[in-house]
């Protein structure tokens, strides 16, 4: 049949076959899409001013808009530095420092910072991300970046600044992709081949430092390494400061106990709650942004968006109200974190939630407070069991985490009877069952004290769930008053699991 068709149309001109098979290939050509950066998604309080083709951006950011992260800046003053006074280098035969690495979780302010170096400089800045470069076409990355490069050159002095590295940069290996080679192996020739006369500098960005290919890493490359963390309580307070400093506050906000309770979290989702707790407060038609606010937008910064009108069965919210108060009296009896708020207000797909947040930021753990934890974690599914006497699949993401936290005890703290060795994962394949029974043990062992626990505190237990039901929220100094003057139990239940553990 197809060469039926085949002869009838094209049997007698195969000129025509020709001329179709061109027209396609002219097509494909033009369709191509040309390589665009991505525009600089920078939160700027001053404009971008963006030259005719919109290809870079001339930030006005400085590091007066980054707070915190000092320790980073004071690094990148000598490349500030070296671009502004190239000459003093040069005469010195010293080489502009080529490739800057920023590492670490999202949101840290990694591209807020390329930015404030270009804005310090006057550079202009070429945002880029590495998944732009990879491409199915053997070839076409490796053009990207050439044409990437030549741009900067043209417009020197700039930054380059390229998020998600990984993508084009990743380790190779024998089964490699043919176009991200190429891609990266032009990445390479172009840090290689630039700096003689134009004052370029690259910042690469990437979360996973450990995936990055070490051609990439080696000297005369980005072998400036900086870890761009989440801030610490102080660095939170200052970028908080910066986010809210155009706004209208009640003046009754103190910024530092807003700093306190956001640990753990980025830049990006303080500068995130700063917008909501405006948001808000437009919404509600006020004037000034309170406390309340903040604290609306920081719940809905972590838990999701409450759900209006939920339909849950009655002894569904009963359940949630046992399973969340089983929680939050586990970490008051131990002591682990302040509970800011237990609530059964639905949020995102929670049915309910804890929020608890250490006193103040810790870097160091012992055995004994990872087990509080995993008591803590428990405390739902166990509270549930002791007053239902049945299993549900409420604690799924409970125990998601308890496994995290077992297997990292295990593997890389050493806290097992499987002695003080990090796992790599070829060892966790051999040592599987071995290290199962291990996470296992230190998991049973803390349920049956939590359990333990919230049987000998059974009142307080119906207490917080009862007035969960008929509020939904408790916060801290409610939960305190509703508890009274109930004795903590001393660490001694805790110290026993731990002594068990250990004579397992
Ligand atoms: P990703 O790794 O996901 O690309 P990132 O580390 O590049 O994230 P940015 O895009 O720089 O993070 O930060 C997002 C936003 O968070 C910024 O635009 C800014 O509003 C805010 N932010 C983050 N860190 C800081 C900081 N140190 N000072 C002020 N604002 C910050």
């Amino acid at each position: 049949m197809s060469n039926q068709i085949y002869n009838s149309f094209f049997g007698k001109n195969p000129l025509l076959l020709i001329s179709i098979v061109i027209l396609i290939l002219i097509y494909y050509i033009k369709s191509e899409k040309p390589f665009q950066y991505a525009h600089a998604t920078i939160n700027n309080k001053k404009e971008n001013t963006k030259n005719n083709n919109e290809l870079f951006t001339k930030p006005a950011i400085t590091f007066d808009d980054v707070a915190g992260l000092d320790e980073v800046k004071e690094e990148l003053i000598e490349v500030i530095d070296f671009i502004n006074n190239i000459e003093k280098y040069r005469k010195m035969g010293a080489k502009i420092p080529k490739g800057i690495l920023f590492h670490g979780p999202p949101g840290t302010g990694k591209t807020l910072l390329a930015s404030a170096v270009a804005g310090e400089t006057q550079s202009s800045f070429f945002v880029a991300s590495g998944s732009e470069f990879v491409e199915k076409y053997v070839g076409v990355g490796a053009k990207r970046v050439r044409a990437l490069f030549e741009k900067a050159k043209k417009e020197a002095p700039s930054v380059i600044f390229i998020d998600e590295i990984d993508a084009i940069g990743a380790k190779r290996h024998l089964d490699s992709n043919n176009e991200k080679d190429q891609t990266l192996n032009q990445l390479l020739i172009e840090l290689d081949g630039f700096n003689t006369d134009q004052t370029v500098v690259v910042i690469g960005a990437t979360n996973r430092l450990d995936l990055l290919d070490e051609a990439l890493l080696r000297p005369g490359r980005f072998d400036r390494h900086m870890y761009i963390g989440n801030p610490n309580v102080r660095a939170r307070e200052e970028i908080l400061k910066v986010h809210t400093k155009n706004k209208p506050l009640d003046p009754s906000i103190k910024i530092e106990d807003l700093a306190k309770k956001t640990h753990g979290m980025s830049g990006a989702h303080l500068s995130n709650i700063a917008n909501e707790a405006a948001i808000i407060a437009v919404r509600e038609n006020k004037s000034i942004i309170t406390i309340n606010h903040f604290e609306q937008a920081i719940e809905r910064v972590i838990a999701g968006l409450e759900i209006k009108n939920p339909t849950i069965l009655l002894k569904e919210k009963e359940i949630v109200s046992y399973h969340e108060a089983g929680h939050a009296l586990i970490a008051k009896i131990l002591n682990t974190d302040i509970v800011q708020k237990v609530s059964i207000v639905p949020r995102g797909q929670a049915l309910g939630y804890v929020l608890h947040m250490p006193e103040e930021d810790r870097y160091i753990m012992t055995k004994e407070e990872l087990c509080n934890k995993i008591m803590v974690m428990l405390g739902g599914k166990a509270a549930e069991e002791l007053i239902f006497n049945h299993l549900s699949t409420g604690a799924k993401d409970d125990l998601k985490k308890v496994t995290e936290l077992a297997m990292k005890m295990v593997c890389d703290y050493g806290m097992s009877d499987l002695g003080y060795m990090s796992d790599n994962p070829a060892m966790i394949k051999v040592l599987g069952v071995e290290i199962n029974k291990e996470m296992n043990k230190i998991i049973n062992r803390c349920y049956s004290s939590t359990f333990q626990c919230l049987s000998d505190y059974k009142l307080e237990l119906e207490k917080i769930a009862n007035a969960l039901m008929d509020r939904e929220s408790l916060n801290n100094s409610e939960l305190t008053d509703l508890l009274g003057d109930f004795i903590k139990p001393e660490n001694h239940k805790d110290k026993d699991s731990l002594e068990e553990l250990e004579a397992v």
